[in-house]
Formats: structure tokens, sequence, C-alpha cells
């Protein structure tokens, strides 16, 4: 039996997948400094580690076969642009830790969780953007602390292929999304912040919700399951470039919010007011995906979100009921919805 480590198994998608890679009958370890906070994990083995130490990692990566590098520090576009030094130095300390731990204990696959925050700015200053392709990340020039290090981290595993012979896989996602993932406190993403937003308003009757800038700027947003899936088949792969993951539809923040409304059955007026928006536009340019895994995307946005918004919902009700264990107050159920 293949033994893997999952790092950042305490978060998002690192809980998803492993979840996953169980159903798939591999030993699984999950490595963060906290366990998940929706439901159990179902790893064989779960260490709480500090990923930023070295002697933490040698222990994660210990009779390991594969690495699935998804640790970080990280958030929606309202942390990620207000804390570039702590981003920079505590995810270049996880990367360049877990990476040489890895080589170290003689690890042979490692999967490092890129994003599509590397892409240079120059290239995204129009909603209505020309789709990323994997070879557009250079002449570099990314917009965030975030993107930087996950550029250099990308050159890294490269370099650790080359020069020691570690098969390096290199994803990068475009904004993913979907249920058990981060809905309140300041580091979620827009569409869990709609989802709550629409929630509350839903509840209280007040409908309007507040949205940075003037919700016109773009993404495209990929749904949870094909993730892993992705994930998955790009390990199993023999492509050793940076990949994209992520759905190649794109569509505004407004459009979002107008989705998430509609499942949620209520009309809501939209309130714009200033605030982090990242880039203008982005989206995945998914030809090499395809060509490459010879697979792409099934969920579409419209289930995705109906998936989600129905957990968040719960999540949202058992919070103002007082069922969960840590409530979030009413005002850390705030109105603002950022992207990155
Ligand atoms: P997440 O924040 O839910 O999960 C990251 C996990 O890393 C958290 O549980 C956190 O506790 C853990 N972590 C942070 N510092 C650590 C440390 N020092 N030691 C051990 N664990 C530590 O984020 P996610 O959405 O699941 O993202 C997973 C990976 O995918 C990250 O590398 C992220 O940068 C990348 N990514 C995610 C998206 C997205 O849309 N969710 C987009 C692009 C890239």
């Amino acid at each position: 039996m293949k033994r893997v480590l999952v790092t950042g198994a305490g978060g998002f998608i690192g809980h998803h997948l492993v979840s996953y890679l169980k159903k798939k009958s591999y030993w699984v370890r999950g490595a963060d400094l906290k366990y998940p906070e929706y439901e159990p994990t179902a790893a064989d083995d779960f260490a709480l580690l500090d990923l930023r130490r070295w002697e933490d990692c040698l222990q994660a990566t210990d009779g390991i076969d594969e690495v699935y590098a998804l640790a970080a520090d990280m958030g929606g576009m309202g942390f990620i642009s207000a804390h570039h030094a702590e981003i920079l130095r505590n995810n270049s300390l996880i990367n360049i830790h877990t990476l040489d731990a890895a080589r170290e204990n003689g690890v042979k696959r490692y999967l490092y969780a890129s994003s599509a925050c590397v892409y240079p700015e120059y290239r995204q200053t129009d909603a209505n953007v020309t789709a990323l392709k994997e070879e557009d990340a250079y002449p570099a020039h990314p917009q965030d602390a975030y993107g930087w290090e996950k550029l250099v981290t990308e050159r890294l595993c490269t370099h650790y292929l080359e020069d020691y012979g570690l098969e390096t896989r290199i994803v990068r996602f475009h904004n993913i999304f979907g249920p058990l993932g981060t809905w309140d406190g300041g580091r979620e993403k827009a569409p869990a912040a709609l989802c709550r937003k629409v929630s509350l308003a839903k509840h209280s009757g007040s409908f309007e919700i507040e949205i940075w800038g003037d919700g016109e700027q773009t993404r495209s947003f990929c749904y949870i399951d094909d993730c892993v899936d992705g994930i998955y088949r790009l390990m199993r792969s023999n492509h050793r470039e940076p990949l994209n993951l992520g759905q190649d539809r794109l569509v505004t923040i407004n459009q979002l919010a107008d989705m998430v409304a509609k499942i949620a059955g209520i009309k809501l007026a939209r309130k714009h007011i200033p605030g982090p928006q990242g880039v203008r536009g982005r989206n995945s340019d998914n030809t090499r995906l395809r060509e490459v895994l010879r697979w792409e995307p099934q969920i579409s946005l419209e289930e995705g979100l109906r998936r989600t918004y129905l957990w968040i919902d719960s999540q949202v009700r058992a919070a103002e009921r007082g069922a969960l264990k840590s409530v979030p107050n009413r005002s850390s159920l705030g109105r603002r919805v950022s992207v990155s």
C-alpha cells in the first residue's frame, strides 16, 4: 500500500483530498497546524505540526512515498493584499523545508499546490481578459507576495527534479470552492463569502450585500470535487511542467452574487464599496490541461454553488442558533466580498 502525505490536511482542499485518497485505498498521513474544522479527518494518521520547522517536516515525510504539498498561510484578497511579509516568510519556510525533507526521506513523487496568482498583473488588467496559458507566467510580475512565493517554489520544484531526481508536479489552482471550506473570519474567498452573505440576507430579511469595487472584476471558479480529481490525475501523469487546474468560464462577481441569490430564491441589492479587488480579470486557458490529462473539470458552476450554498446556509443557521463549537459573532459574519 502506498503511503501518502497531505500537508494542509486540516484545510479546505487538503481535507477533501485526504477523503478522496482514502477512497482509493492509500495509506494517508495528514499534517497541519490544526484538525479539519467541520468534520473529522479520514486520514490514517494526523500529525499536528508546524511545517515552517525543518524537524517537523522531517517527521511528516518519514516513511512516505508521495507528498501532496498543500499547506500554506493564505486567504482571500483581503488577507493576501494585507499580509505580504507574513505570507512570504511563512510559505517560503513551509515549502523549502517540506521539499527538502521529502528529498532527505527518499520521497518518490511530490505535488506542489501553486496558484493562478503567479500570473503577471500586466496580463490581467481587463475584465474581458484573455485566458492565461501556463507560459504566460513569464516575464514574471505577480501582483502580491503570495504569487511571488508560489513562483519561486515552482522553480524550486523544477530544480529538485533536475538536480535530485525527485519527481515533482506543479498545479496552478484557479479559485477552488465548495463545502467544508472557510466561510467567515476574514480568510474566506468570494464564493463562500457570497453564500454566507446571501444566507444572512435571506434570514434577516435585509436584502442588500456589500461588494468591494464595482463587482465587474472577473474570475473562473472550479468545484472542489473536480479539483481533487485533477490533482490526482496530475500526480499520476508524466507532466513535469506547471499545469492550470480550473474552469474556463469567466463570470463577474456581480454575476456570481446573482447566481447565489437565485439558488437561495431571493432578489438582492448590491452595495459597492471601496476595497481590494485583486487583478481586474483572470481566466484559465485549459488547452494544456485537456491535452495532458485528457480530462477537464465536469461540475457546472451552478451545481457547485448550489451544493456550497446549502452547506454554508446550514452553517450560518447553526451559528445563529449557537449550535457550532466556535460561534462567529454577528460582526464576523460581515458583509464584504473579496477575490484573489
Ligand atoms: P486552506 O487555508 O484551507 O488550507 C491551508 C492549510 O495549511 C490550513 O489548514 C493551514 O492551517 C495549513 N498551514 C498553514 N501554515 C501551516 C504550517 N506552518 N504548518 C502546517 N500547516 C500549515 O487553503 P486551501 O484553499 O485548502 O489551499 C490549499 C493550497 O492550495 C494552498 O497552498 C493554497 O495556496 C493553494 N491554492 C488554493 C486556491 C483556492 O482557491 N482555494 C487557489 C490557489 C492556490
